[in-house]
C-alpha cells in the first residue's frame, strides 16, 4: 500500500514518514501543492495525507482538482485551521476525514487504516460488462466466456473503460489514468491502443463518441 503525504512542514513529514514505513506501507512525499497534485494522479497512490496550507497550490484546490479525476481515492486533510466552517467546507469538498493540528501518530494511522479498509470492501476484484470480465487481482480479461491476452497497458486501459462503463471518457481522461498525468507523447496513443483493444475484446464493445471520447458498453 503506497501512501503519498503532501506537507510542507519538514518535521510533521519526518515523523510521519518514519511511522508510516515503520507499519510497512510505502511513502511518497510532496512538499507542495503542484507536487502533490501531480503524484496524487497516480493510480498507485492508495491514499493521501494531505495538508491544507501549502506552497504553490493550496491544500484545497488540490483536493478539488485531485477529485475530478480520482474521486474515489481516500483523502485524509490535515488542518490548523479549527473551526467548523473549514471543516465542513473539507469534507463537502471530498475529503474522507480530518486530523487538527498537532495530532498524535498512533491518531493518523488508525484514520488511515480504517480509510483503506473501507476502500478494500468497496472494490471488488472482478468488474464485469455484459459478458466481458477483468479480473483485476488475477490480470485476465474473458468475452464471451473465452480468455483474451492483453497486453498490461491494453489491460490498464480496458479497466479503466469498464469501471466507468456506460460513460464517455475523454482521450486527456484516459491519458492521464493509464498513461500517467506528465504523459507528453504522441496523443494518438490512445486511438492506437483503442484501436488493439477493439481488435481483442470486439469492435462494437467500445463506441467512439465523436469530439468526446470513447465509452464501453454493455453488449
Ligand atoms: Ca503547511
Amino acid at each position: 500500500m503506497s501512501i503519498l503525504l503532501v506537507e510542507d512542514e519538514e518535521g510533521i513529514v519526518a515523523f510521519v514518514r518514519r511511522g508510516l514505513e515503520a507499519a510497512g506501507y510505502q511513502v511518497l512525499v510532496a512538499s507542495d501543492g503542484i507536487d502533490g497534485l501531480a503524484l496524487a494522479m497516480s493510480d498507485d497512490v492508495d491514499l493521501v495525507v494531505l495538508d491544507l496550507g501549502l506552497p504553490g497550490i493550496p491544500g484545497e484546490e488540490v483536493l478539488t482538482r485531485l477529485r475530478r479525476r480520482r474521486p474515489t481515492v481516500p483523502v485524509i486533510i490535515l488542518t490548523a485551521k479549527d473551526s467548523v466552517t473549514d471543516r465542513v467546507a473539507n469534507l463537502d469538498a471530498g475529503a474522507d476525514d480530518y486530523l487538527i493540528k498537532p495530532f498524535s501518530f498512533s491518531e493518523l494511522l488508525a484514520r488511515i487504516r480504517a480509510r483503506l479498509r473501507s476502500t478494500d470492501q468497496s472494490r471488488s476484484d472482478v468488474i464485469a460488462v455484459g459478458s466481458l470480465s477483468i479480473d483485476l487481482a488475477g490480470h485476465t480479461a474473458m468475452v464471451d466466456g473465452r480468455s483474451i491476452d492483453l497486453s498490461s497497458r491494453e489491460f490498464a486501459l480496458l479497466e479503466v473503460l469498464a469501471r466507468h462503463a456506460g460513460r464517455v471518457l475523454s482521450q486527456t481522461q484516459l491519458l492521464d489514468q493509464v498513461w500517467g498525468y506528465d504523459f507528453d507523447g504522441s496523443s494518438n496513443v490512445v486511438e492506437v491502443y483503442v484501436s488493439h483493444l477493439r481488435g481483442k475484446i470486439g469492435a462494437e464493445r467500445i463506441k467512439t463518441v465523436r469530439g468526446a471520447g470513447y465509452k464501453l458498453h454493455d453488449t
